[in-house]
């Protein structure tokens, strides 16, 4: 089952990517915090937006991800 995390910096429109840990865009670490509790999606945009009010999902890891 993958894991997801959400990036510490905000790329675009201010908003801070959630990505799974297979993904070649995922940063260091350092740079990102882990969403322990999301087992899909869904539950991982909800968990990253306790930690930030902006998130949206990456479209590389997720092919189903939101278009902009
Ligand atoms: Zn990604």
């Amino acid at each position: 089952m993958s894991m997801f995390f959400v990036e510490k910096k905000a790329r675009f429109q201010n908003k801070h990517v959630v990505h799974q840990s297979d993904c070649e865009l995922l940063p260091v670490q350092d740079n990102c915090i882990p969403l322990k509790i999301a087992k899909n999606s869904e539950q991982a945009l909800e968990e990253a937006s306790k930690y930030y009010p902006r998130v949206r999902l990456c479209s590389v890891c997720f092919s189903d991800g939101e278009e902009e």
